[in-house]
């Protein structure tokens, strides 16, 4: 198992994949794209968290050897989202850090057994911010994570509600600024969520790297037309491709790689 650190000194992580993980052809194109890209790391949801029970929930245990296989084909470190306790063991099987989602920030039984499984392993962990959260609540939350040892944890800002309705949550991104302040951890802007649309993608991105973020994530898909969950949101490969030209010059203006 590889533990490629989120964050070093300098570098901006990207965190990209798609929404959820559909088929081995999806994630193997995925996979060589970021891998060609000199990208490290593979997003994909198995256990989704989804608002309705007739949305697809994610392909569970075969969704997780499904991506493994992608990212050990192309040498890429895996990230998923955790929304159970009873798979924590399961999960970490297959993947090399753990995301904690915005629906489950404020779950402390959740947080508390993984801040225990992780304890002697210091799995990675990714974890974002409650839509409803306030900073002082997300950060104090963290500590539940952190009481158990293990100081690899990644928060991720991923937008709030708001009575805005433009967007699909209002990225607070003024949060990175007030956690680089407030907090020893780095921090990640999960774009995707809160634009909804691919078409705000970028300028949420650009902004997130002049912010000062230490990670990005963003959804991508070979077809987001045809993706189970979070299509509007999607990259195709071609336009990531794009995206990351213009965000690694926006990285070089503020001194860092993206990696
Ligand atoms: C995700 O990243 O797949 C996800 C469900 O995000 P969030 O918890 O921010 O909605
Ligand atoms: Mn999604």
């Amino acid at each position: 198992m590889s533990y490629i650190p989120y964050h070093e000194p300098g570098t901006i992580t990207m965190l990209a994949g798609p929404c959820s993980i559909e088929d081995s052809e999806q994630m193997i194109e995925v996979a060589q794209t970021l891998k060609r890209l000199g990208l490290r790391w593979l997003r994909g949801g198995a256990f989704k968290p989804r608002t309705s029970p007739y949305s697809f929930q994610g392909l569970g245990e075969e969704g997780l050897q499904i991506m493994s296989a992608a990212a050990k084909q192309c040498g890429l470190s895996t990230l998923t989202e955790v929304v159970d306790t009873k798979n924590i063991e399961l999960i970490m099987s297959y993947v090399d850090a753990l995301q904690i989602g915005t629906r489950n920030m404020a779950n402390f039984e959740l947080l508390k057994a993984i801040g225990g499984a992780t304890a002697q392993n210091h799995k990675p962990i990714l974890f974002k911010r409650g839509m409803a959260a306030t900073i002082d609540e997300w950060l104090s939350a963290t500590e539940y994570l952190t009481q158990g040892g293990n100081p690899n944890i990644m928060l991720c800002e991923r937008g709030i509600r708001t009575y805005e309705t433009a967007t699909r949550f209002t990225l607070d991104i003024a949060a990175v600024p007030v956690i680089h302040k407030r907090s020893l951890l780095p921090i990640c802007v999960d774009v995707s969520h809160p634009a909804g649309h691919v078409d705000l993608v970028p300028a949420l991105a650009k902004a997130a790297i002049a912010a000062g973020c230490d990670a990005l994530m963003i959804e991508i898909h070979p077809c987001p037309q045809k993706a189970k969950s979070d299509g509007p949101q999607q990259l195709t490969m071609a336009h990531f491709e794009e995206l990351l030209v213009e965000l690694r010059n926006i990285a070089a203006a503020v001194g860092k790689v993206i990696v």
